[in-house]
């Protein structure tokens, strides 16, 4: 067979879809294995990759959260307040050089940016990473390097609970409060107004952010009405901490 004559019986081949049961197989493993890294790659840069900003489903049920915030509160509170700060950034974005950049580096630039692009980037943003510093059963203690870290910074876990619990409570009108690691590898703890984060270049003081408290009125309003300091103390029975651990190990990287 002249060489050409085998060009174009492979090419055939290839469009009659003519391959060998093992060929296909290993091509469906690698197809499987790229499929799982990319998913993998997906999840890990989901938030900073170009083009991926994503209404994450919540991940749990609205009733997860019981007896701490109930079914309804977190029913409104993702489907309307998170969707529409999701839907409003994607509108504020929409032919601005923002669109083509990772929510990371937006936070980074964000005091060049009209606030609609602040408030519900931060919207968006902060509200993802709530929902997953919960979870239904949650609390207890933090584990391995996280532990230490915070019984090194704070002298105990029960001054850390006590300074951050005061971070939310003390944070004036609506806002958020934050445990997060600095440039030096030090963790603080700090609270942001509105919607802000400490990834923004407006923070006060920027870091990786851990864990967040949402205190805005409509976290709570509906079980606790005015009652902000009961909604705080209650928070430390639903704490994911192994999520809040694999933030801090990924952010010591
Ligand atoms: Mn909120």
């Amino acid at each position: 067979m002249t060489k050409l004559k085998l060009v174009v019986a492979l090419v055939i081949a290839g469009i009659l879809g003519l391959q060998s049961p093992s060929i296909a197989k290993d091509l469906s493993k690698t197809q499987m294995k790229k499929d799982q890294s990319n998913h993998n790659i997906k999840k890990e840069t989901t938030m900073n990759a170009p083009n991926k900003f994503e209404f994450q489903p919540l991940p749990y049920a609205y009733d997860a959260l019981e007896p701490f915030i109930d079914k309804l509160t977190v029913e409104i509170h993702y489907s309307k307040h998170h969707k529409a700060y999701y839907d409003n950034f994607i509108n504020a974005i929409k032919g601005a050089e923002m669109e083509s950049m990772g929510i990371k580096d937006i936070f980074k630039s964000i005091s060049k940016y009209p606030m609609a692009a602040r408030n519900n980037s931060g919207g968006y943003f902060n509200h993802t990473f709530y929902w997953e510093s919960m979870k239904a059963h949650g609390g207890g203690l933090p584990t391995g390097k996280l532990s230490e870290a915070i019984t090194k910074t704070f002298s105990s876990f029960e001054e850390f609970k006590k300074q951050f619990s005061d971070a939310g409570k003390t944070r004036f009108g609506s806002g958020w409060a934050w445990l997060c690691l600095d440039d030096n590898g030090s963790l603080f703890i700090c609270s942001t107004p509105n919607q802000d984060n400490p990834l923004m270049d407006i923070a006060e003081k920027k870091g990786i952010p851990l864990l967040t408290m949402d205190v805005w009125e409509h976290a709570y309003y509906l079980k606790y009405q005015n009652k902000r300091p009961d909604y705080v103390e209650a928070f430390w029975n639903f704490v994911n901490w192994d999520e809040v651990a694999k933030r801090y190990e990924s952010a010591l990287k």
